[in-house]
């Protein structure tokens, strides 16, 4: 690594997550000084353990609801803090809540006492369950806002108000990008997720829970790629927001039959019930982020990126069944 890193000294909140963690280990590669906030409450501290020791790496077990205190200076802000599967949503209604407004005035105080830029993690909850496919960032969404979803939604919508806020109010550089459905290693097996779900049941020969018919549609990203965009989207000079997605459209019962395939698995698909408010389509247009992110587009296929996804989750089966035994 020659000359000075792009991003300088980075504080990432929700840090120990699974888009957290990939941020950290990639900025670190990047040649940035990284310091991760998290309060484990959906974070792992197994999702950092290579970084701890990185002359780099700095990690505080903290919650950013909280007032925050950084030393030294700070050249961004991503914030990544909050539980984000639709599991959550009824687990952990308060506290997405609080992350998304409370967390992210405190992010924002912070990147305008140190004169940092902040890139908020967003979401394509912010279209609901969307009127139009695929869903453009001028589009306004269609929320429920006292449905269960809705917390999540609704915590993200006002992070998004609130940082527009301190942008146009108090001049703050900020970033804001959409984040539609992500998978690779790293989840965790239980968070309740369609990928982490089926991958899960497969693999033990459970049955594959499709919830609904399965002809609900989402867009899967692969990791490596949601990352690339985020960083992109960080060193250029558009505020946003930006779709980062796959646009590759599929239904989930389609999902289930791929993750069958690649893991060899005998498991039968049935069906559950569709929670209330579950988006019927969803598919980013990422025609700004080609424009403003020198051509972003997913690099990496479905099928590549589910390959290396059903590796890390074979492993995490045969790790869990150890410590059950
Ligand atoms: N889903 C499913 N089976 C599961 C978990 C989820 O069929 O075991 C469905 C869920 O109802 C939704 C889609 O898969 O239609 C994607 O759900 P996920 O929780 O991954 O994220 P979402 O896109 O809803 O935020």
């Amino acid at each position: 690594m020659s000359g000075s890193p792009r991003f300088g000294r980075v504080l990432v909140t929700g840090g120990a997550g699974f888009i957290g963690s990939h941020l950290c280990r990639r900025l670190l590669d990047e040649g940035s000084h990284v310091i991760a906030f998290d309060n484990l409450l959906t974070g792992r501290i197994e999702n950092i353990e290579p970084l701890l020791g990185h002359p780099r790496f700095e990690f505080e077990h903290y919650d950013v609801t909280n007032f925050l205190y950084v030393a030294g200076p700070l050249d961004a802000i991503l914030h990544f803090a909050s539980p984000a599967s639709p599991a959550d949503f009824e687990r952990l209604p308060i506290q997405i809540l609080k992350v998304g407004s409370l967390g992210t005035h405190k992010a924002l105080g912070l990147a305008k006492a140190k004169n940092a830029r902040l890139l908020l993690a967003s979401t394509s909850e912010c279209y609901g369950d969307p009127q139009v496919n695929p869903q453009p960032e001028t589009y306004w969404g269609n929320v429920n806002p006292i449905g269960i979803r809705g917390v999540y939604d609704e915590a993200k919508r006002f992070a998004e108000a609130m940082t527009m806020a301190y942008n146009r109010h108090h001049g703050v550089d900020v970033r804001i990008v959409r984040i539609f459905n992500t998978f690779g290693p790293r989840m965790q097996l239980h968070d309740g997720r369609a990928i982490p779900n089926f991958f899960r049941q497969a693999i033990r020969g459970e049955d594959i829970t499709v919830f609904g018919d399965g002809q609900q549609t989402r867009s899967f990203c692969f990791i490596d790629d949601l990352v690339e965009g985020i960083l992109r989207l960080l060193s250029c000079d558009y505020v946003g927001p930006v779709n980062i997605g796959n646009p590759e459209e599929m239904t989930l019962l389609e999902m289930a039959q791929h993750i069958l395939r690649i893991s060899e698995s005998t498991s039968q698909i049935i069906n559950e019930p569709l929670p209330p408010d579950d988006p019927k389509v969803r598919r980013p247009d990422i025609t700004l982020a080609r424009k403003y992110l020198n051509d972003w587009h997913p690099e990496v296929s479905i099928e590549e990126g589910l390959q290396r996804t059903y590796e890390y989750f074979r492993e995490a089966v045969l790790k869990e069944a150890q410590s059950d035994a």
